[in-house]
């Protein structure tokens, strides 16, 4: 496997399949047993998952009220969505665990870096809920900063689309895609990745962001193989790495040490 450890963003949105609002069960399904099928190969998974197909701060702006109070509705959209993909994942017995960044102790753990990093080299499919517990900020960025605190290989951005292209490719039969591009590049093009602060911590940290469609079953097994799909956004060069090391094609490569189990674990 291309990887050690990944991130895997998914949208709130692409829960919902051909529905106009919440979850379409058949997906769910379909993104529970892709992410088994990687974390079989011993890839260490963590998620994080939208709330746009429930609800989104700018929402409650639109309806005059306070946007404080929907961003933190659409953090708890996305602890809904994150509940739903850790039981399907259960289903297929997959062993999960669900950090959160706002307190909900009755049903999921406190986000806690060194507790998440240990789930993970148990094998555990951690999800990261309530994106990063602040208002005013978006769960790609949640994406970025948690896989950051992890020491993620890479960011891997499931969407519909397969990768980042010249110009709209739904409204410009010309566009074509970017097999690989530098995070300057995207930046000087003003190409859309993901939102400027969820970027901006990508591209000063050094965390390579793969753009890939989720919606393909098997694509994430394959792109993880190494097969070339989607874009990837990197600072270029040799050192595509995180640090300028070179993770990326050497999967004994861990940046990690052993860390010492400290804190009590929940069950
Ligand atoms: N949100 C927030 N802080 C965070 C993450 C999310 O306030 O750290 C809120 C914000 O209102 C956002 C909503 O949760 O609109 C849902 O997340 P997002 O829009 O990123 O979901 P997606 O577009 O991926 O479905």
């Amino acid at each position: 496997m291309k990887y050690n450890r990944i991130l895997l963003k998914l949208s709130g949105e692409a829960l919902m399949g051909q529905q106009q609002y919440g979850i379409d069960a058949e997906r769910l399904m379909q993104y529970a047993s892709e992410i088994k099928s990687v974390a079989a190969t011993g890839v260490q998974v963590a998620v994080v998952i939208g709330g746009g197909n429930i609800y989104r701060g700018v929402q409650a702006e639109a309806f005059g009220l306070d946007r404080v109070q929907g961003d933190y509705m659409g953090m708890l959209a996305t602890v809904i969505n994150s509940m739903a993909l850790q039981s399907a994942l259960e289903k297929l017995e997959v062993s999960t665990r669900l950090l959160s960044g706002l307190t909900i102790q009755r049903v999921c753990e406190p986000y806690i870096r060194r507790r998440a990093v240990r789930h993970l080299e148990k094998g555990r499919v951690v999800i990261f809920g309530a994106g990063i517990g602040s208002p005013y900020f978006t769960t790609d960025s949640a994406a970025s900063l948690r896989a950051i605190e992890i020491e993620a290989d890479v960011v891997l951005k499931g969407t519909r689309v397969d990768g980042i292209y010249t110009a709209d490719p739904e409204k410009d039969p010309t566009a074509t895609r970017y097999a690989e591009i530098t995070f300057d590049e995207v930046l000087s093009k003003n190409l859309n990745v993901m939102d400027m602060t969820a970027f901006t911590l990508c591209k000063e940290n050094n965390l390579p962001i793969i753009v890939f469609d989720m919606n393909t079953p098997g694509n994430l097994e394959r792109l993880l193989n190494g097969e070339s799909m989607g874009t990837l956004v990197s600072a270029g060069g040799t050192g595509t790495g995180r640090d300028g090391r070179k993770p990326l094609l050497d999967p004994k490569h861990s940046p990690l040490q052993p860390l010492v189990g400290n804190q009590p674990e929940q069950a």
